[in-house]
């Protein structure tokens, strides 16, 4: 019988945001991988937890996989934490959770916090549809194509950045997608120091640009304004009935959708293009 790979959330930075749930399956596994086993072990000893830890982090990934893999196997059960937050979230882990599918090792969440989670939920932004791009591109070459990719995404854009780069990419975002969008920056979540800025990128950079920011930071960048439609309601159904593979319904609703106006009105002029 294989062992099962449970893979655990633990605090971003408050040691009480960890799961009952957490604790027990930490203690009773018989391995627990960790990025930073010297930094695990802070946790794991204010939780007196002391199964046996074995690294696992970008660098030995694919190797240690294997390894894990056949303790596995041979019916080991083990608990896979990184840092901070939720494995695999901006961190490694995937390749194991892929490799235990394919070989038929069966693996459990326990869930609990990660930043962009806990970001999103105090921002005050729109959280009906979200997109999470981990670390934006380090250079500003590569981060302003990305920013233009997303520049005009009706939904918020979750990142995370380090401190040292948060101005220059406020700054790209600014020139990008102009410095009247809203933005929220997530400092220091769940810590002494926890901060939120939520202002325009303009006053982003007022706020943030006197001091040397320090800390772990998530950035979240509103929703782009809805664009005003182009031409007509008969003009789009037109476009769409051409372009697209949609059925009359759906067309009917997205265009409804996309001037604001009644449905019923607009399936009443898609009757006259039948
Ligand atoms: N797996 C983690 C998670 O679930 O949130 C994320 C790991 S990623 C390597 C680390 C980044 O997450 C930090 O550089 C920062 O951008 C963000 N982060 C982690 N803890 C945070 C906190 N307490 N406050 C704000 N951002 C945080």
């Amino acid at each position: 019988m294989s062992g099962t790979l449970y893979v655990v959330a633990t605090p971003i930075g408050n040691l009480e945001d960890i799961t009952y749930r957490a604790v027990r399956v930490l203690q009773e596994v018989d391995l627990i991988a960790a990025e930073d086993t010297r930094h695990s072990r802070k946790l794991l000893n204010h939780y007196s937890i002391d199964s046996t830890l074995i690294s696992y982090h970008e660098h030995n990934e694919e190797f240690r996989s294997l390894q894990l893999i056949e303790k596995l196997q041979s019916g080991q059960s083990i608990a896979l934490i990184s840092d901070a937050g939720t494995p695999c979230i901006a961190d490694p882990g995937y390749r194991l959770i892929s490799s235990c599918r394919q070989e038929g090792v069966p693996v459990v969440t326990v869930p609990g916090p990660s930043a962009v989670i806990a970001a999103l939920s105090i921002s005050g932004l729109s959280t009906d549809a979200f997109r999470f791009v981990g670390f934006l591109p380090a250079k500003t070459h590569g981060r302003r194509q990305f920013l233009e990719l997303v520049k005009n995404e009706q939904q918020t854009i979750v990142c995370y950045e380090a401190p040292h780069r948060l101005i220059s990419s406020l700054n790209d975002m600014g020139e990008i997608c102009g410095f009247d969008r809203p933005v929220v920056v997530a400092r220091e979540l769940t810590k002494r120091h926890e901060e939120l800025f939520s202002g325009d990128i303009t006053e982003a950079l007022e706020y943030f640009s006197p001091d040397r920011v320090k800390g772990e930071i998530v950035m979240l960048l509103s929703p782009a304004p809805a664009r005003q439609p182009e031409g007509t309601v008969r003009d789009a159904l037109i476009r769409l009935r051409e372009e697209s593979d949609l059925s009359w319904k759906e067309i009917v609703k997205q265009v409804a959708k996309e001037f604001g106006v009644p449905g019923s009105d607009v399936y009443k002029e898609s009757l006259e293009l039948r």
